[in-house]
C-alpha cells in the first residue's frame, strides 16, 4: 500500500510518500522535510504563529513534491495521514487540514497519526523488528521510555517531571550564549571540554522508579556559569562537557531501571529503541550502546534523518494503523496534548522542584 505523510507539529514542514508490503517491510518513495530554524533562530526558540505561517506557505509546495519525487499520483494513494497532535496547535490545524482535503478530494482514508506514536513506529520501517520492544524517546518535548507492545498498544514506564532532554540541552546552550538549536552546539562544545570540572548532580540516580528531572541539573549548571562570569571559550567547553556526561550518567540509570521494569512486566524486550533529536547525539548513543549490552538486548537508533521530525514517520505509522483497518473520520480533532498511552496516570511522588 502506498501512504501519503503530512507532519507540521513543530518546526519542521515535512510530507513523504511511503511503500508497505503484505509482509509488513516498508520503503520509502520520498521524503520531504523544510526546517524553519532560520525563521526561528533570531528568537532564540520556536515561535508558533510564525511556525503556524510557515506550515500555511510551504505545505502545498512541500506535499506537490513529496508526490512527485515518488512518481506517485493521489489516486493510488491507500490513504492519507497527518500528525494530529501533540504539537503546536496552529501548525497541527494547517497539516490535519490539508490531510480531510485530500482524503476527501480523492476519496481515500484519512489516518489522524499521534506524532510520539510514528517516533515509536518508526524503526519498524528500517528494521524488521517484532513487538514488544522498548522505546526512548528522547526529543526537544519528550523524555520517555515507552513500553511498545502493537501498533496502538503503549505502556509508559518513566517520563520527565520538568524538562524534555533537547529543552535541557538548548537552555543551557542559551544561558551560555552558544546559538539555537542549542543541542548539537553543546555536544561540539562539550568534545573539547572537562567532563570532569564541575561536579554536577546526577538527577534521580538510584530511584527505583525509571523517570527522569532535568531541571536542577539545568539550574546546576546556570548557577555555576553565572559564578565565572565573563566566561572564557574553555569555561563553556568545560561546563559543557560536565553537563553532557552528568545527563548522561542519569540516562543510563534511568534506563537501567526501565529496562528491568520492562522485562518485569512483559519479559525480554527484542530491543532497546532510541529516538528523538537528541538520539543523534554520540556521546548519549555510546551511553545507549553501554545500556543495552549490559541489559543483553540490541540497541537500535534509526538514521538521524527518521530520528528528528519528519513525514516518512508519519506516513508509516498511517501504513501500520491502516494494515489494522484503523482509519479517522472528517471529525478527527487537532489535539495540542494527547497522551502516547491515552489512560496513563502521571507519575506519582515527584514534585516539579527536585534537582
Ligand atoms: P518533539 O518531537 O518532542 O515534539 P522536537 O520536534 O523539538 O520535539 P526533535 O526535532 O526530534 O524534537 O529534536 C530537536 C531537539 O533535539 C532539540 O532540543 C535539539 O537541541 C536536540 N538535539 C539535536 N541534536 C542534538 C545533539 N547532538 N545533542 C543533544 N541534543 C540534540
Ligand atoms: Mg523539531
Ligand atoms: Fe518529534
Amino acid at each position: 500500500m502506498l501512504v501519503l505523510g503530512i507532519e507540521t507539529t513543530c518546526d519542521e514542514t515535512a510530507a513523504a510518500v511511503i511503500e508497505r508490503q503484505p509482509d509488513g517491510s516498508g520503503k520509502i518513495l520520498s521524503n520531504i522535510v523544510h526546517s524553519q530554524i532560520s525563521d526561528h533562530a533570531p528568537y532564540g526558540g520556536v515561535v508558533p504563529e510564525i511556525a503556524a505561517r510557515a506550515h500555511i506557505d510551504l505545505l502545498d509546495g512541500i506535499v506537490g513534491r513529496a508526490m512527485k519525487d515518488a512518481d506517485v499520483n493521489f489516486a493510488q494513494l491507500s490513504g492519507v495521514a497527518a500528525a494530529a497532535g501533540p504539537g503546536l496547535i496552529g501548525g497541527v490545524i494547517v497539516g490535519l487540514t490539508t490531510a480531510k482535503a485530500i482524503a476527501m478530494v480523492h476519496d481515500t482514508p484519512l489516518v489522524a497519526v499521534n506524532h510520539l506514536e510514528a517516533h515509536a513506529l518508526t524503526p519498524r520501517l528500517t528494521t524488521a523488528l517484532a513487538f514488544p520492544y522498548c522505546l526512548f524517546l528522547v526529543s526537544g518535548g519528550h523524555t520517555q521510555i515507552v513500553a511498545v507492545l502493537g501498533v496502538g498498544h503503549y505502556v509508559r514506564l518513566g517520563t520527565t517531571v520538568d524538562d524534555a532532554m533537547g529543552e535541557a540541552f538548548d537552555k543551557v546552550a542559551k544561558m551560555l550564549g552558544l546559538p539555537y538549536p542549542g543541542g548539537p552546539q553543546v555536544e561540539r562544545a562539550a568534545s573539547g571540554g572537562d567532563p570532569k570540572r564541575f561536579a554536577f548532580p546526577r538527577p534521580m540516580l538510584g530511584r527505583p522508579d525509571a523517570n527522569f528531572s532535568l531541571s536542577g541539573l539545568k539550574t546546576a549548571v546556570r548557577n555555576e556559569a553565572s559564578r565565572l562570569i565573563p566566561l572564557e571559550e574553555q569555561d563553556i567547553a568545560d561546563l559543557c562537557a560536565s553537563f553532557q556526561a552528568a545527563a548522561l550518567e542519569s540516562t543510563a540509570d534511568r534506563l537501567s531501571v526501565g529496562l528491568r521494569l520492562f522485562e518485569e512486566q512483559f519479559g525480554p524486550p527484542h530491543a532497546l529503541v532510541a529516538a528523538g533529536g537528541v538520539a543523534s547525539n554520540q556521546a548519549i548513543r555510546g551511553a545507549l550502546q553501554a545500556v543495552a549490552a549490559k541489559a543483553q538486548t540490541t540497541l537500535i537508533i534509526p538514521p538521524p534523518a527518521l530520528c528528528t521530525d519528519n513525514g516518512a514517520m508519519i506516513a508509516w505509522a498511517g501504513a501500520e494503523r491502516l494494515a489494522l483497518g484503523l482509519t479517522d473520520t472528517m471529525e478527527a480533532p487537532p489535539r495540542a496534548r494527547w497522551l502516547l498511552d491515552a489512560d496513563a496516570k502521571a507519575p506519582a511522588g515527584h514534585s516539579k522542584s527536585r534537582a
